[in-house]
């Protein structure tokens, strides 16, 4: 079932609440892959009645990002969530979730600052806006997130627990393909030569992990150094970030301790690719 309005998507929600069903919610761009379809499935799992947005959000992306070039199949992407579970795809057109300019903008500081942060500097409050708009939409008990956008993550956690979202939240685990690239919509946008550079970011994050794990490196800088020299191998790879962070505030480490996140970001061509590894506890 595909609803395109807040009004009717409310009435089947409330109808599902009546009967006492519990109502998971999984918000994604659409184009879905295996990652996606792993959130849709954990929510069928834990809820009686799964909903799917599917909204290409305008305003998370900056000037010259790939809002047009974003790929979209509502066809295949209502095959494949059905078959993993979900109960409702919501799949609005831009004028109904912005029928007038917003002037209202939810903010989340500090957690936004680093990694995509940096350059992407309006990116986060986009998501964050459209994900409070969501969450009020649909009502949902529970929320399901990936991990593969760790930050993300983390500034909606913050942002639910700040706002007193009344909604849990899950994370999942990256899923990657059989060679290690972390799945993702843009994949597709990929060159033949481009898809098989992409690996440098996986590449660069088990160098990472077999540094500290394996020779007991514990500086950060010496660590994004060596995953700078690799990632040079791959000259189609033009690296925006390495970061290594803690993992609780995301906040930079001068040594390795507790539970950290690496993470980074590459260009290759036009196409943005992030990737990340937590490690420690
Ligand atoms: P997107 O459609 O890219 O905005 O992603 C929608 C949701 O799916 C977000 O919570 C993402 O973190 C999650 N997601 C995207 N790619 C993956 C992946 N490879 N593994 C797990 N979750 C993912």
């Amino acid at each position: 079932m595909i609803i395109k309005d807040i009004k009717t998507l409310r009435e089947i929600i409330k109808g599902e609440k009546r009967r006492g069903s519990s109502i998971g919610f999984v918000p994604t761009m659409g184009y879905l892959h295996e990652g996606h379809l792993s959130l849709i499935r954990e929510a069928k799992k834990e809820n009686d009645f799964v909903v799917l947005s599917i909204f290409v959000n305008p305003i998370q992306f900056g000037p010259n990002e790939d809002l047009e070039q974003y790929p979209r199949d509502i066809k295949r992407d209502t095959e494949l969530a059905k078959a993993a579970g979900c109960d409702l795809i919501f799949n609005p057109e831009v004028d109904e979730v912005f029928p007038k300019p917003l002037k209202t903008k939810v903010i989340v500081e500090e957690l936004t600052e680093p990694l995509c942060g940096r350059s992407r500097p309006t990116h986060f409050q986009g998501v964050t806006t459209i994900v409070s708009k969501l969450f009020n939409m649909v009502a949902a008990d529970r929320a399901y997130f990936g991990q593969k956008d760790a930050q993300q993550a983390a500034v909606i956690i913050k942002m639910a627990e700040d706002l007193n979202f009344d909604i849990a939240i899950t994370v999942c685990p990256i899923v990657r393909e059989e060679d290690g690239l972390a799945m993702s919509s843009r994949n597709v946008m990929l060159n033949k030569e481009e898809r098989k550079q992409a690996l440098a970011l996986y590449g660069s994050l088990e160098l990472a992990e077999d540094m500290i794990v394996k020779e007991g490196i514990l500086d950060p800088q010496t660590i994004i150094a060596k995953m700078e020299d690799f990632i040079s191998d791959y000259r189609l790879c033009q690296i925006d970030y390495i970061e290594i962070l803690d993992f609780e505030n995301l906040q930079e480490i001068k040594e390795i301790q507790g539970k950290i996140l690496i993470a980074l970001a590459v260009k290759l061509g036009p196409t943005r690719l992030i990737d990340n590894k937590i490690m420690g506890v």
